[in-house]
C-alpha cells in the first residue's frame, strides 16, 4: 500500500470519523482545527493535529499545505469558513479537495469553488439507513 499524506480541516463527529479511519489504515493524517479542545480530543487518532483557522492563506501555507495528497474540509455550520477554506485550498493548487455539505445550496457553492467531491453526510446516511430497511434481511423493523 501507497502510504498517503490526508489533512482533516473540522474536527467534528465527522471529521475525526474520517481521520480516525485513514490513520487506522496506516495513512499520515494531519487534523485542523480552530478550536483548541477539538484538537486535543482528536490527538490519540491522527498523526499529527494543529489548531488553525484555516480561512487565512498565512495559516494553510505554514502548515505547508500544499504536500498533502487529498484535503477533506469538514466544516460544516459554519458555511462562510467552509466555502473560503475550500476556496483559498483551491487557489493553493490542492487537487484532491473533499468537502462536506449540509445542503444542496451549500454543495453547489463548494462545487464552484473547486471541491472535486462533495459529501452530504446527513442526506446519505439517511439513504442507508432506508436501504437496509428495505432489504431483505430486515424485515423485522
Ligand atoms: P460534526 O457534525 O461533524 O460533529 P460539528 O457539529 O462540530 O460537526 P461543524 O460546523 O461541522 O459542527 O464543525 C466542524 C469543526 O470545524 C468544528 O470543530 C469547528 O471548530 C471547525 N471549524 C470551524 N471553522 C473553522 C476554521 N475557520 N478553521 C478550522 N476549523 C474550523
Amino acid at each position: 500500500m501507497t502510504i498517503k499524506q490526508y489533512a482533516v480541516i473540522g474536527l467534528g463527529r465527522f471529521g475525526v470519523s474520517v481521520a480516525r479511519r485513514l490513520h487506522e489504515a496506516g495513512h499520515e493524517v494531519l487534523g485542523i482545527d480552530i478550536n483548541e479542545e477539538r484538537v486535543e480530543d482528536a490527538e490519540p487518532y491522527v498523526t499529527h493535529a494543529v489548531v488553525a483557522d484555516t480561512t487565512e492563506e498565512k495559516a494553510l501555507n505554514s502548515i505547508g499545505i500544499r504536500n498533502f495528497d487529498c484535503v477533506i474540509v469538514a466544516i460544516g455550520i459554519d458555511m462562510q469558513s467552509s466555502i473560503l477554506t475550500v476556496s483559498i485550498l483551491k487557489e493553493l493548487g490542492i487537487k484532491k479537495i473533499i468537502a462536506k455539505a449540509l445542503g444542496k445550496r451549500h454543495g453547489q457553492v463548494l462545487d464552484k469553488v473547486g471541491a472535486e467531491w462533495v459529501v452530504y453526510p446527513e442526506r446519505d446516511m439517511g439513504e442507508r439507513v432506508a436501504n437496509q430497511l428495505l432489504s431483505p434481511n430486515m424485515l423485522n423493523y
